[in-house]
């Protein structure tokens, strides 16, 4: 059985299909919620993020959708935010995350370029390695520990609802072409990161969606970081991160016989009401 997944995206952003589309396959596996999480607003023009002068209307549609199917599903209004090292939220209008049911706090942008125009961790290899060039000399390790320290800095500071792809700078590193994943420098680093969420009601979520878009051949996090996560006791969600309907689902039957052989305690899925643990 499938419970939830609450991020998901819509041809308001990077999506393919539309908010009811992704509702009606929600509703067809049997789930329990689905969150709409569109990228929201950014501080530059990007066709994959939702534009300022559409969230109003993106807003309206997602809470009509809440009332038309509310009997069939729980769906939830939420939104991808993008968290900056250097401006943080600034570019959002706070009275959003108010209108919002949840928000995922992810970075993808990690420094900027010589001519000021923003690199992201998520582009391709040689892009990246420009960018780490470009923001901190090409110190890997640096890049690295200061994006997890940042992740620390935007739950302490902003709270969001859960963290998204928390390891996402790992989507690059294939056969540690980037960085040893088994290094003690980066272990601190996801560590110091665990640490903070431990002491917060933030969530992190296992994401399939690098898989399902063929980045990665694992999900986010590693199984490592995942019994860190156990050792913790901080809740985990299992999200599919879609850009499509038919991605909904991806690997969730895996993902949930993961967690049960990790022996993980909470894997929790978001209502209404809050935070539901699910019996694995
Ligand atoms: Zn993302
Ligand atoms: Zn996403």
């Amino acid at each position: 059985m499938y419970y939830s997944t609450i991020h998901s995206h819509t041809n308001y952003c990077d999506g393919n299909n539309t908010a009811e589309e992704m509702v009606l396959t929600a509703i067809a596996k049997g789930m329990k919620t689905i969150g709409i999480s569109t990228h929201g607003p950014l501080p530059f023009e990007a066709k994959w993020s939702v534009g300022k002068d559409k969230v109003d209307t993106y807003i309206d549609e997602i809470k009509a959708l809440k009332e038309k199917y509310s009997d069939k599903i729980e769906v939830l209004l939420g939104m991808e935010l993008d968290y900056f090292i250097d401006t943080e939220f600034e570019h959002i209008d706070k009275s959003l995350f108010e209108k919002l049911d949840y928000f995922i706090g992810s970075i993808h942008y990690l420094g900027r370029f010589d001519d000021g125009k923003r690199w992201a961790v998520d582009g391709p290899y040689d892009y990246v390695l420009e960018g780490i060039k470009a923001s901190y000399g090409g110190d890997i390790k640096k890049a690295v520990g200061d994006y997890y320290h940042h992740l620390s800095k935007m739950v302490e500071k902003y709270k969001p609802t859960l963290v998204g792809h928390m390891d996402l700078v790992k989507k690059n590193n294939k056969n540690n072409a980037l960085f040893n994943e088994n290094a003690s420098w980066y272990k601190e680093a996801v560590c110091g990161f665990l640490d903070t969420v431990k002491n917060t009601d933030t969530v992190i979520e296992i994401n399939t969606g690098g898989m399902a878009r063929g980045y990665v051949t694992e999900q986010y996090p590693s199984i490592w970081i995942l019994e860190e996560i156990r050792l913790r006791k901080i809740p985990v969600t299992v999200n599919s991160d879609a850009h499509s309907a038919e991605n909904i689902t991806c690997m969730f039957d895996e993902m949930y016989t993961l967690c049960k052989e990790l022996n993980l305690e909470n894997l929790v899925y978001l209502t209404n009401n809050g935070w539901k643990k699910i019996d694995l």
